[in-house]
């Protein structure tokens, strides 16, 4: 039987082998199908012609707070602006594996220094936060600051620009999954870029961004963009997102 088994084995691999070396037609390993689909990648202030474009500096229409009142954050200049209490604003929309781009712009007027510089925050699935600070000219800790999986991935680099220079984020994020017992069976993924620098590259999520405690992973499904009111007057511009 085992002899049987080495013997028909012997026979698929050479076959394999033989099929492998005969290819010697270039052609034969080119893939045609399918074709891919074109996309208009618009220019670096525009979305690109396959997202859906979540503040485009004109209206706050896609967003909402926490129970669904309107806005009360500050439209100016093609600019969103945190207000002070006002609170977090979502997506009226909900996601789950995307590529986010958005602008943000640190104050000038902070409530002070560490995480008081500029706070506020990207939450993909009103979950797991990417941190928004002003990192440049202030210091916290490294898991807190800009770029940081808030308390899960210190970013690789710091990529900060300063006060009141608008800024870029690229966010590539791979939802986790869970069944219907609620277990996560597969875990979620960043990637970012931060003004167009690599400072999370595919970071396995560990669970929800906690302030205190350990990461939590209990079972959703998708979720809203959130922006973070931090107390601070963070500004945000040209967000689109694609789905994956
Ligand atoms: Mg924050």
């Amino acid at each position: 039987m085992k002899l049987q088994f080495c013997i028909t084995i012997f026979f698929v691999l050479s076959f394999s082998l033989s099929v492998f070396s005969q290819i010697k037609d270039p052609k034969m390993t080119e893939v045609w199908e399918p074709v891919v689909r074109k996309v208009d990648p618009g220019n670096i202030n525009t979305a690109p012609s396959d997202a859906t474009v979540l503040f485009d500096g004109k209206n706050l229409d896609a967003w909402q707070h926490f129970r669904g009142e309107p806005i009360g954050w500050k439209l100016e200049d093609g600019a969103m602006t945190v207000v002070k209490g006002k609170g977090n604003i979502y997506s009226k929309r909900k996601f789950g594996d995307c590529q986010l781009h958005l602008e943000f712009r640190i104050p000038n007027e902070v409530e002070g220094e560490g995480q008081d510089n500029g706070n506020s925050g990207v939450f993909l699935q009103e979950k797991y936060e990417v941190q928004v600070l002003g990192s440049h000219d202030s210091e916290t800790y490294s898991n807190g600051q800009c770029g940081a999986i808030y308390k899960q991935y210190i970013p690789l680099v710091n990529a900060s620009r300063p006060k009141m220079a608008w800024q870029t984020y690229d966010i590539i994020f791979k939802a986790p999954v869970f069944n219907e017992d609620g277990i996560r069976v597969s875990p979620g993924y960043l990637t970012v870029l931060h003004n167009g620098v690599l400072i999370q590259n595919h970071v396995q999520i560990q669970g929800t961004s906690e302030y205190i405690g350990m990461p939590k992973n209990i079972k959703h499904e998708k979720g809203a963009i959130v922006l973070q009111d931090h107390g601070n007057p963070v500004s945000y511009r040209n967000i689109w997102i694609r789905e994956l």
